[in-house]
């Protein structure tokens, strides 16, 4: 909403962000300022803007105004490639793993020196790769499950892996969207235990529904409606908020 006053640089600022589909505006005038070491979580009512916001951000969606500046630089309309590159990792809202492969294979796929199209003839796993893979299953809490083929995993479990990907290219914002639906309620509380671990040394940017959850991660919660702010602020601010009661939190 406001932006902040003192002149730190953000890990991520975005102004007036704005895209319209068919003349539809699904993300209008969207501002959005997030510190280093912090989890902030937007929330709002199915079809608010919420995923089309990190479509934008990661250059999935292009957007039709405003600016996304990211560690001091200017991302928008950068590729999507480019903006993992600088450190931008994204999970959607459906775990895209390999199923036919193990946990291991990947997570070493998604190392930035992993397997990739053009490095699989010299591919070595080298032993750098490997204690970082073991680093990230430990933290995802994967170990034993390294040699485990995706397919079979949990649905949570999955969940996890699609994390540790993004873990793997060690990119300083990390945008997770609805990582808890479908979970257990012991996934749940395991996940926050996760996030709150991750977020340590990078930024973390969570869609989420459930009210609980967020409560437990959120250093700081934004409200979307209709693809604007509606209110910015720590949990128990925005809770209070009378707009957010109307259009979110009294349904
Ligand atoms: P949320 O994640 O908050 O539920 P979305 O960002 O998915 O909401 O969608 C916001 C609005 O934009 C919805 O009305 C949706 O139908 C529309 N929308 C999202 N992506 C597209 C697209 N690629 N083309 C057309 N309309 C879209
Ligand atoms: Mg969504």
């Amino acid at each position: 909403m406001i932006k902040p006053t003192d002149q730190q640089t953000f890990l991520l600022e975005v102004e007036g962000l704005g895209v319209s589909f068919d003349g539809f505006k699904a993300v209008d005038d969207f501002n959005f300022y997030m510190d280093r070491g912090q989890v902030h979580v937007i929330i709002g009512p199915n079809g608010a803007g919420k995923t089309t916001v990190l479509d934008l951000i990661c250059g999935r969606t292009k957007a039709t105004s405003g600016n996304i500046r990211f560690n001091g630089k200017e991302i928008r309309g950068m590729n999507e490639h480019n903006i993992v590159r600088l450190g931008v990792g994204r999970k959607f809202q459906n775990p895209s793993i390999y199923e036919g492969l193990t946990v291991l294979e990947n997570l070493e796929l998604s190392h930035p020196k992993g397997r990739g199209v053009f490095s699989c003839m010299v591919f070595r796993r080298t032993e750098d790769i490997q204690k970082r893979i073991e680093e990230v299953a430990e933290e995802i809490g994967l170990l034993e499950f390294l040699e485990t083929e995706a397919s079979i995993l949990s649905h949570g479990q999955k969940q996890w892996l699609e994390i540790g990907m993004l873990l793997m290219q060690d990119s300083d914002l990390v945008m997770l969207d609805e990582p808890v639906a479908g979970m257990s309620v012991r996934e749940r509380a395991e996940t926050v235990n996760l996030i709150k671990k991750i977020s340590k040394n990078r930024s973390i940017v969570v869609i989420e529904h459930d009210m609980e959850f967020v409560k437990q991660i959120a250093d700081r919660v934004t409200v979307m409606h209709l693809g604007k702010v509606i209110a910015e602020g720590s949990m128990e601010h925005v809770q209070q908020n009378p707009k957010v009661i109307e259009v979110y939190i009294g349904h």
